[in-house]
């Protein structure tokens, strides 16, 4: 089969590769669509060192079941496919509690990080565990269906703060996940959406999505703009999808008392953290890792069009020129919007 190969950081060539085995309980995909990453540019890159050559990157796709191994159940050639990209094993103690997301011994479609290699969906064919699998709904497309996994961490995100109708909230970073995000509080109760970011292109976008304010940040009047925007208290709940350390300590100044914060960026592993702040308003600080059983859900709302995914779309491109998209998409950083590819 063909497959975009990242040979070395800042290398990828498209070339035949053997292709892959499925092991009993697998699916072989056809893959139809596959979305380029903002992780699969710092794979590119060597930055995160989760993606170490060589490697078939891609994990956000969608496909038709080409084949079915032996012990598989409930699944046949032909039906059309998305899948989350965690593999985690059934038995685990974590996923046995419900938080496969943070499983032990999980690998990531498209991923190595030193410790395992499971290629990704920039081929034409990828080998899925059955348990991971989710079915289209006729009317999703392909592409739609590749932009699944985006809305769904931003959908984790809404579940782990625990929403209640009536909740104001601030959603720091209008890139990708937090316009997703803003578009899922739309349809999840919340009164009020304050976007926040340093790009005005992102603010126009977070407005469209549906926020009711935005505020371009600069200096330091953050809280101040917020708190006359929510009867001088604060947000009750602040979302943070940047993950430096600007971003998340605005998290917390623009945070009610009482409030939460919940934080799904994480560029920077460290951050000062506003320790008096923290204690002396009783907030709560929420982790949100990737996703935990919200594609059905995301698949749901894309088939009755509660949530559209299109303006997010920067192209749709074939898979033979990965390689020049990718070029692009690390020149342009910054550049919103996903590009997905067709084997
Ligand atoms: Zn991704």
């Amino acid at each position: 089969m063909k497959a975009l190969v990242l040979e070395k950081y800042y290398h990828l060539a498209y070339k035949d590769v053997p292709d892959p085995d499925i092991a009993p309980d697998e699916v072989l995909v056809q893959v139809k669509a596959c979305g380029i990453c903002g992780s699969d540019i710092r794979g590119y890159d060597g930055s995160t060192g989760r993606r170490i050559p060589p490697l078939i990157m891609g994990h956000e796709a969608s496909g038709v079941i080409a084949e079915t191994g032996s012990n598989v159940t409930g699944w046949r050639e032909g039906e059309r496919v998305t899948f989350d990209p965690t593999v985690y094993r059934l038995d685990d103690w974590f996923t046995l509690r419900g938080m496969y997301n943070i499983s032990d011994n999980r690998e990531v479609l498209g991923v190595s990080p030193g410790t395992y290699r499971r290629h990704g969906a920039f081929a034409e064919y990828i080998a899925i565990p059955q348990h991971i699998l989710y079915r289209i709904p006729e009317n999703v497309t392909f592409e739609q269906a590749a932009m699944v996994e985006a809305v769904a961490m931003a959908l984790h995100s809404i579940n782990i703060a625990e929403i209640r109708s009536g909740n104001t909230c601030v959603v720091i970073g209008a890139g990708m996940i937090g316009t997703f995000i803003i578009k899922l509080l739309r349809i999840s109760g919340a009164s009020y959406i304050i976007a926040v970011d340093i790009n005005e292109k992102h603010l126009v976008k977070a407005e469209k999505a549906g926020a009711d304010f935005s505020l371009l940040v600069h200096g330091d009047d953050l809280s101040e703009k917020i708190r006359s925007l929510t009867s001088d208290r604060g947000a009750d709940i602040a979302f943070e999808a940047v993950g430096q350390n600007q971003s998340f300590n605005n998290a917390f100044a623009v945070v009610r008392k009482g409030g939460k914060v919940v934080l799904l960026g994480n560029i920077t592993p460290v951050v000062d953290f506003p320790l008096q702040k923290f204690v002396t308003s009783e907030l709560r600080v929420l982790g949100s890792c990737a996703i935990n059983g919200e594609y059905e859900e995301v698949l749901n709302y894309m088939k009755m069009g509660k949530i559209t995914v299109e303006d997010q779309i920067l192209a749709v491109a074939p898979l033979s020129e990965g390689a020049a998209w990718f070029e692009k998409l690390y020149r342009n950083e910054g550049e919103a919007g996903k590009v997905i590819l067709v084997p």
